[in-house]
């Protein structure tokens, strides 16, 4: 106990001299975990090294070593920001801050946060090209859900431009269908989203900036496809708005009868390997109506609650809770008469191997690794379908 005592006490010290190592560079966090157990957030100091992608973990209550130095394929430098959620050994951390000075100068600047929206006129058919078109730029997603505004709150949302000529004309737009609201964190994500989305008029972004998302998806000055913070105390407002405490008052669409609907996950390897447009895309493409999204990071108890029928039936139960639980999935709610048995044929047979040699043309087939990381999870009977949108549209919701 005293020598990791004096081991924590050297790492500290150690800290402030600079953390380059040998080979490659040390980070240091904050990390915190919900005990389920013991009811309490335990804090950690958590240390990646950059050299081999190892991570070593101090208990920082009881000033211990609490995971000695060890590999840990999944999490990499670039999955370590503010707010972020990681999953190490089974136990899902949040990085609540950076741990030392190196850490803090060398990466806030470049893990910036900003806000972004996927606006009505491009949630029903183009929402997966310009997902897609988000990751294969580099940023991250670190929150999404789609979210239907009343006019009172698209109005509050734009009250900025209260009182300008084409005010009522945006707030009736922004409140006649769903928006796809998100946060995203990358290397100057607040002027580089901007960038990326282009000129506000559609017409003038396919004059002078054709390869932004407004030129290729959006319509005119007000169906400009998107919207994105301009500063950074904006896109904390804007958060805040759709993710903060407040959130909490908008309209969540919870209260109503979940029938004629199933559930398709996309499970953290899809995401994780920035596929997620590209499946939304496939989906749509098929014909199908995606009427709610949000991404969430599962803990174990949840997806035993999930995974509860499979439990002593499939021999993969064990991996696919540790799947499941491994980074952020996407819970879609796929509605329409029939979409359950047809949706089914789409994701295809449960092994991606045998869905590349019988069914090409299928989601597995498509984005599947293996059994268990076979892209998506979906409602198995018709009646589950709308038990399993509940639990997530619902239920973790609330
Ligand atoms: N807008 C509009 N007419 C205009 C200018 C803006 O309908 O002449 C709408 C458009 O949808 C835009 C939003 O109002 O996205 C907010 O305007 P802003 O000037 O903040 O543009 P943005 O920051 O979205 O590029
Ligand atoms: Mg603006």
């Amino acid at each position: 106990m005293q020598r990791q005592s004096l081991c924590f006490n050297q790492r500290i010290l150690s800290q402030c001299s600079g953390a380059r190592t040998v080979m490659g560079e040390r980070y240091a966090f904050t990390a915190e975990w919900y005990d389920i157990n013991a009811s309490m957030i335990k804090r950690y100091q958590l240390l990646f090294y950059s050299a081999d992608n190892t991570v070593e973990m101090f208990d920082i209550k009881n000033r211990r070593l609490f995971l000695k130095r060890s590999k840990c394929e999944r999490v990499k430098l670039n999955d370590l920001y503010i707010g972020a959620i990681v999953n190490i050994h089974s136990r899902q951390l949040t990085i609540v801050d950076f741990g030392d000075e190196f850490t803090t100068k060398k990466l806030s600047s470049i893990k910036e946060k900003t806000f972004g929206l996927i606006k009505p006129d491009c949630v029903p058919s183009k929402m997966g090209e310009i997902i897609d078109r988000i990751i294969s730029e580099g940023f991250i997603i670190c929150q999404l859900k789609m979210v239907q505004l009343s006019s009172k709150e698209a109005a509050e949302f734009y009250q900025e431009h209260r009182g300008k000529s084409f005010y009522e004309k945006l707030v009736d737009f922004m409140a006649s269908g769903p928006v796809v609201v998100f946060e995203l964190t990358g290397d100057n994500a607040v002027t580089r989203w901007r960038e990326l989305m282009g000129p506000t008029d559609s017409s003038v972004a396919r004059q002078e900036a054709p390869h932004t998302i407004r030129a290729q998806f959006g319509t005119d000055v007000t169906r400009d496809a998107v919207h994105g913070s301009d500063s950074q105390e904006a896109a904390k407002r804007e958060y805040d708005f759709f993710f903060g405490s407040k959130a909490s008052n908008l309209r969540k669409n919870t209260d109503r009868i979940f029938q004629n609907c199933t559930l398709g996950l996309i499970k953290p390897h899809a995401v994780l390997d920035g596929q997620a447009g590209k499946i939304i895309t496939a989906i749509r493409n098929a014909g199908f109506n995606i009427s709610a999204l949000q991404l969430y990071n599962m803990e174990k108890a949840n997806t035993e609650e999930l995974y509860e029928v499979y439990k002593g039936v499939v021999a993969e139960y064990s991996s696919m809770v540790e799947e499941l639980t491994s980074g952020p999935c996407i819970a879609l709610e796929i509605t329409g008469d029939g979409a359950h048995s047809l949706f089914r044929e789409l994701v295809g047979p449960h092994d991606p191997e045998i869905a590349r040699h019988l069914r090409p043309d299928t989601l597995r087939a498509q984005f599947g690794v293996n059994k268990v990381k076979n892209a998506l999870h979906c409602s198995d009977l018709l009646e589950d379908g709308p038990l399993e949108v509940e639990y997530f549209f619902k239920i973790m919701d609330s």
